[in-house]
């Protein structure tokens, strides 16, 4: 039993390896420990799948694959599976949302919306399970000419720590719609909530060996998916710098197809005409939520000279009253960072940032001598070449900036070997749509930030990767074209 704050308590049920179907220790019987980032303290001991394990949930999927019911039955029929596993997870909110804050420590508020929210992705993807369809093409000679679209195969989901449950379904919904059969490595920091889902997707039907969950580190389970011989597709979300790993690893292994969401830098940009009190909110949102710890974080707020001074005032102000503290207390706004390791790089960007001449205007250190908690730190002066302003911090760390002109604002948002997310601020239709156009990033939001729905595909630019996550792009991704070409003998047509 695990203790909760003011205290109760939950029991870790699922702790082991999915493999076809059941819960078995690791091939080695090593274990790991999840910490919960609160206290520092053990939540459980979690199995670690080494190679013989990924080696074994690999051929469970495999199998699964070539011979199994899963990629034969009707798309109506996965549909309909899909549909009483995102059932069962909506019974169980409470129990997932608890396990995601205890080993991520994010908002318990937050994650009651986010369980709800992906079974509804899982929704979305079952109703598109029996919509899945070639063309018939008209051919130039005198062919029948048409595609099939058929699942990739096994694929190897590997997915990192800071939305543990709509990553695992940004992942696991598009691909089990397609009849792919798949491996997946959660991060070692929050295996727990995927356990979970593995069990719950077994009620639900989903027949031994499609689904198979191997908890575990990067450098071995995460490797020995990204070179596994019998995997047709990796799909990798993550930092850019394991995403080269990864993609290397497929080259040299079979080749499979590789699709990469990658790390961010996203600039904010907050043009003179904006209401100031809304946009700084936006912009402390921006960065703070999920305490900073996210792909697309507005990391670089840009703001014109205009109104700079009013925002940088009211960001500061709102900054000091946002309020960090233990996440399953609903009046806190910000949680722990998710590790020690985390923690001490975001500190370590911190020391930067003052080392190099930038103005700390709030925050900038520890709070508290328990768990890894971090204040809202705001630094302004901050000039293109720090390392403030380049790296991806992943943490409450805002870079903020004054701007004169449009174009200058747009040379310096794309100054970056990132482009996933981009933000605009501003009444000016035609700025907005001239920024829109001119930011090379993946995913815009004018007058909003953070707006994900099932339905819009989400994916970067340069060094943030390739292939898109949500809507039908998504499906797709886990799908491949076949061509069938038959002649017709004696036909006029
Ligand atoms: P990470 O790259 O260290 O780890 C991600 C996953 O890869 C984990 O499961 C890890 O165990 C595994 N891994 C690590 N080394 C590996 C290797 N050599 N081979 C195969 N797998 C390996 O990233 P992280 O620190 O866990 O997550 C934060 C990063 O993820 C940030 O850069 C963030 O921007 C990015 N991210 C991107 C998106 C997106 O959609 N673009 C979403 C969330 C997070």
């Amino acid at each position: 039993m695990a203790s909760l704050s003011k205290g109760h308590s939950i029991d870790i049920k699922f702790t082991k390896l999915f493999i076809n179907g059941q819960f078995v220790d690791s091939v080695s019987g090593k274990t790991f420990e999840t910490i919960d980032p609160r206290s520092g303290d053990v939540i459980a001991s979690v199995a670690e799948a080494t190679k013989e394990d990924v080696d074994a949930a690999v051929q469970a999927a495999r199998h699964a694959f070539d011979s199994g019911p899963w990629p034969r039955m009707s798309g109506s029929e996965r549909g309909r599976i899909l549909m009483k596993w995102a059932d069962l997870i909506d019974q169980h909110t409470e129990e997932i949302a608890t396990l995601d804050t205890m080993d991520a420590g994010k908002l318990f508020q937050f994650c009651k919306m986010e369980v709800p929210s992906v079974a509804n992705m899982l929704r979305y993807y079952a109703g598109a399970a029996d919509k899945i369809h070639g063309e018939v093409l008209k051919t130039a000679g005198k062919f029948h000419a048409y595609t099939l679209l058929e699942p990739i195969g096994v694929v190897g989901h590997i997915i990192p720590w800071n939305f543990p449950s709509s990553l695992f379904f940004t992942k696991v919904s598009p691909s089990l719609a397609a009849g792919c059969t798949m491996v997946v490595k959660p991060a070692e920091q929050t295996p727990l909530s995927a356990l979970f889902y593995a069990h719950l997707a077994k009620l639900a039907g989903i027949p031994d060996g499609v689904l198979n969950v191997v908890p575990g580190f990067g450098k071995i389970a995460g490797s020995a998916v990204s070179s596994h011989m019998d995997i047709d597709k990796v799909s990798f979300t993550g930092s850019t710098q394991t995403g080269r790993e990864v993609m290397q690893a497929a080259a040299k292994s079979n080749l499979k197809q590789v699709s990469l969401e990658l790390g961010g830098k996203s600039p904010l940009i907050v043009f003179d005409d904006a209401d100031v009190d809304t946009a700084a909110q936006l912009a402390l949102i921006g960065i703070l939520f999920n305490k900073g710890e996210v792909c697309v974080a507005g990391s670089r707020v840009f703001v014109q000279e205009g109104i700079y001074d009013e925002f940088e005032k009211k960001l500061v102000e709102k900054a000091k009253a946002w309020v960090v503290g233990d996440p399953f207390e609903p009046n806190v706004q910000q949680g722990p960072q998710v590790d020690k390791r985390q923690f001490e790089k975001i500190l370590s960007y911190i020391e930067h940032g003052k080392r190099e001449g930038a103005t700390l205007l709030t925050g900038g250190k520890a709070i508290g001598n328990k768990g890894y908690y971090i204040e809202p730190t705001i630094f302004a002066n901050v000039k293109e070449d720090m390392l403030i302003a380049k790296d991806e911090i992943f943490g409450p760390v805002m870079a903020l900036s004054k701007f004169k002109t449009m174009e200058e604002a747009i040379e310096r948002a794309n100054n970056t070997t990132y482009g996933l997310a981009a933000g605009i601020v501003t009444k000016n239709i035609d700025i907005a749509n001239t920024v829109s156009r001119s930011v090379r990033a993946g995913m815009i939001w004018v007058n909003c930030y953070f707006i994900f729905e099932h339905d819009i595909p989400f994916g970067g630019y340069k060094a943030s990767g390739f292939g898109k996550d949500y809507g039908m792009e998504a499906l797709h991704k886990y799908l491949q074209v076949k061509s069938v070409v038959t002649p017709i003998y004696n036909s006029p047509w």
